[in-house]
């Protein structure tokens, strides 16, 4: 059995080695991630290039995802590259420092903080480990009481409790690696941040001029991860084409107990949407440093499978972790295992459906009729990949089967649940291209003599968005 659901994993230190990434694809990764808030432009580009060769050795489809590190703010560093605070201690986050931090202060990136706070409010550094509160604001500095201490260490990030920070989405940073990303055509920009469905159209515009001379769009997604972004996540999921559940950042702004159901919520509206939905952070991270991940952690990754998220992230877990293979390798059984126990739920789902394009009713026809007929296979033949990707937001056991010959469109697909893209070379021809269709699933072993299965098609061929064709058909 094939798994639907995908993963996304996270490239870094340990696994920047290609035997290791060979054996990462191998053991079922679909899209690999390009952290930008590490490393320098040409260490992503030398990823990049590996990644491309490496999928093309082991000969299955797999897109890159660039991730922005957006205005994540951050203490400086310091003198001993860490303090020990205590709690009832002050501690002066002070933007005009320029020597390195001790037990009293330290200096900051982020410049606009003094003026983004109040007496009163809630600072966590540290993904929420540590807790300050705002004592007062003098000029640059703000004083603060710690309230949760422990370690601090160099660039550890400053969140605000309930949001409300000015940064703007896109750093000059950003709009340069978006350049990078652009360079090796990533077919996924992941924007870090955004408060706005302005801040996803300004990316895209940005992202599409960048892939101009290449005719390169990617796919836009939204990192939700901020509180403000909560009450606009329609729009944004508008200007999007998918959302990322970036429950690290998330957890710290809008408190760690509202995420469980914030991500069900998310995981909802984007399908309904018709946008993708990637569930990331600490999903196996325990992982980083054990071999096998806890009870907790496995019912995390089913709970997000049973969500009906499209794919699971990695992130320190196969960038830094000790064991980067296994955590895939479980994270995959766990995938399938839940997957299993899903039950279905089409007909209700279609009752409320509206849809006014003829690809997508054909789509919709051909997912109805393959579920209730019980096919082997959906087939779509497809440029854009539209077609299987309005498929794939309901969850049906029917897998399907997107042949396109859009290299691009084959490695977006990789991100879409239920989806296996295949390449196929172009062809004219409707009723060759139907019978080359069932021949490559039949070599593959997908279809066998008398399976039947959904194929819909566009005609004439080689149209995006042009499929008006549906035909069941059973292998002789
Ligand atoms: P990050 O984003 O890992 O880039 O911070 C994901 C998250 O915040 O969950
Ligand atoms: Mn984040």
């Amino acid at each position: 059995m094939t798994r639907a659901t995908k993963i996304v994993a996270t490239l870094g230190p340990a696994s920047s080695e290609p035997a290791v990434l060979e054996r990462l694809l191998r053991a079922g990764v679909d899209v690999v991630r390009l952290n930008f808030s590490h490393g320098k432009a040409q260490d992503h580009i030398d990823r990049a290039t590996m990644v491309r060769e490496v999928a093309a050795r082991v000969g299955k489809p797999v897109a890159l995802m660039a991730d922005l590190q957006g205005p994540k703010i951050r203490v400086g560093k310091f003198a001993e590259g860490k303090v020990m605070l205590e709690p009832g201690a002050t501690f002066v986050l002070d933007a005009a420092r320029t020597e390195p931090g001790d037990i009293g202060g330290v200096g900051l990136d982020y410049k606009e903080l003094p003026r983004d706070v109040r007496p009163g409010d809630t600072l966590l550094l540290n993904d929420g480990l540590i807790k300050l509160t705002v004592d007062m604001v003098r000029g640059d500095q703000v004083v603060t009481k710690v309230v949760l201490g422990g370690e601090l260490s160099n660039n550890k990030g400053i969140n605000k409790a309930g949001g409300g920070l000015t940064a703007p989405a896109l750093t000059a940073k950003d709009m340069e690696d978006i350049k990078t990303a652009m360079s090796f055509q990533a077919e996924f920009v992941a924007v870090s941040f955004p408060k706005s469905a302005t801040d996803m159209e300004m990316a895209r515009q940005l992202a599409n001029v960048a892939g101009e001379s290449t005719r390169h769009k990617p796919a836009m997604i939204a990192k939700i991860e901020r509180s403000e972004a909560i009450p606009v996540l329609e729009q944004i999921l508008k200007a999007s084409d998918g959302i990322m559940v970036a429950r690290g950042d998330l957890a710290v702004e809008v408190g760690n107990a509202a995420v469980p159901a914030l991500q069900k919520r998310m995981i909802r509206m984007a399908r309904e949407m018709d946008k993708v939905v990637i569930t990331a952070t600490q999903m196996m991270e325990s992982m980083i440093l054990a071999p096998v991940p806890t009870r907790a952690e496995v019912s995390d990754v089913a709970n997000a499978v049973l969500d009906g998220t499209d794919a699971v992230m990695l992130s320190a877990e196969t960038a830094a972790g000790k064991f980067p293979v296994e955590t895939v390798e479980q994270m995959h059984v766990i995938a399938l295992e839940a997957e299993r126990a899903e039950d279905v739920s089409i007909e209700t789902d279609f009752t409320n459906k509206r849809f006014a394009r003829i690809d997508q009713s054909i789509a919709m026809g051909a997912l109805f009729t393959a579920h209730h007929l019980g096919c082997k296979a959906i087939i779509a033949l497809t440029e854009s990949g539209s077609t299987a990707l309005w498929m794939s937001r309901h969850n049906i056991k029917v897998p399907i089967y997107a042949l396109t010959s859009q290299p691009s469109s084959e490695r977006r697909m990789t991100l879409y649940r239920n989806v296996r893209p295949i390449l196929m070379p172009k062809m004219n021809d409707r009723d060759a291209a139907l019978e080359k269709a069932e021949a490559v699933l039949v070599e593959r072993g997908v279809l066998r003599p008398g399976d039947t299965y959904a194929i819909t098609c566009g005609e004439p061929m080689g149209y995006p968005g042009g499929t008006n064709m549906l035909k069941v058909c059973q292998v002789r």
